[in-house]
């Protein structure tokens, strides 16, 4: 089971983040986006010098998570003589952050400042081209050391990252629970622990239960305790729940569509599409799939290809056939056959 040592969320949190960091560093770089840096950077500097930490580098020019990034930061970082990486924004930023530290063999320290992505606890990034095309999920020395989400910072970004963070949260139990399945009686490696299963689970219900609340009461600038819920289950429970099992068909379509012209949507929105396919395919009983349908329409998460751009018969089969061929598909209990992936796409069309 990975994790971060320390998670640590609520209102104000931020102002943790230099006595909890000092415990494990002395010289910060910190690393953002230049949006998240002139948000959230006046407190991060605050936080860590009046702890005592010196921040030896600070980079608030990450746009993309990629390699030749991640070469230039960890040149600047050796020469700084840093300790510690102080990772703040979006996924991007604290990908490049992660990667960094894990390349500068240091501790990282992630910042949250929106809910479309669960990166922050998770021990691996994502890495793209600079044209935004994906490369490689790279799993890095270790999770992040300490994990701080102010959910005031949070609060104030923009809703649909939260929303959207909900749409990939949704697959995590789906795909667990897939995943689990493929592995029973395998004696060539991993099967996912029950506390994961569980982890993913508790995400599930807690996206039931409180998702549509919280979105509300954040529209009505009330703070409850649904949207600390919503924001644990988006940056905490489903972040660990998928690292310690596996994506499945639910990340596989998603990566299928993305290849294809013409499709528009966050990874969120595509994932929770996704989600209803996986579910849809696997015969899952129609009350339940009309629960989550429900669930991302009152939530303005895509029920219908439609929703994610106009795309011709041809398109969506080769996206399929991509999807088959991708390796979360692999998690899948049996091979997924592209006729029967579009069957499930098909009947999700038909509308459920
Ligand atoms: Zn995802």
């Amino acid at each position: 089971m990975v994790m971060p040592l320390r998670y640590i969320q609520g209102p104000g949190a931020i102002q943790l983040l230099g006595p909890q960091a000092a415990v494990i560093g002395k010289n910060a770089f910190v690393i953002g986006e230049s949006v998240a840096l002139s948000i959230a950077g006046p407190r991060v500097r605050e936080s860590l010098e009046s702890a005592g930490l010196a921040i030896r580098a600070w980079d608030d020019s990450v746009r993309e998570c990629t390699y030749p990034k991640i070469s230039e930061l960890v040149k600047a970082g050796t020469e700084s003589g840093i300790d510690l990486v102080v990772g703040v924004g979006g996924g991007k930023a604290i990908d490049t952050a992660k990667a960094v530290a894990s390349d500068l063999r240091v501790p990282a320290c992630t910042v949250g400042t929106q809910c479309a992505t669960n990166a922050d606890a998770s021990g691996e990034s994502v890495i793209y081209s600079e044209n935004h095309e994906y490369i490689e999920s790279k799993k890095l020395i270790s999770n992040p050391a300490l994990v701080i989400e102010d959910t005031d910072i949070l609060s104030a970004a923009p809703i649909k990252f939260l929303v959207q963070g909900m749409g990939d949260a949704l697959a995590c139990r789906f795909e667990a629970q897939a995943y689990a399945k493929s592995r029973e009686g395998k004696e060539d490696g991993a099967v996912p622990l029950t506390a994961a299963l569980a982890l993913a689970e508790n995400c599930y219900e807690t996206l039931m239960r409180s998702g549509i609340k919280a979105v509300d009461d954040l529209k009505a600038g009330v703070r409850s305790s649904e949207v600390e819920d919503i924001i644990e289950a988006v940056k905490f429970t489903s972040s660990i729940a998928f690292e310690n099992s596996s994506c499945a068909m639910a990340h596989a379509v998603h990566n299928g569509l993305t290849t294809i012209k013409g499709v528009r949507g966050s990874h969120g929105e595509i994932v929770a599409y996704g989600t209803i396919v996986q579910c849809v395919y696997e015969g899952r009983p129609g009350e339940e799939v009309r629960k989550i349908v429900d669930w991302c329409r009152k939530l303005g998460l895509p029920t219908s290809l439609n929703m994610l751009g106009k795309l011709p018969r041809d398109s969506i089969v080769a996206a399929a056939n991509k999807a088959c061929e991708d390796p979360d598909m692999r998690s899948m209990p049996g091979n997924v056959e592209p006729e029967d992936l579009m069957r499930a796409i098909d009947a999700v069309e038909s509308g459920i």
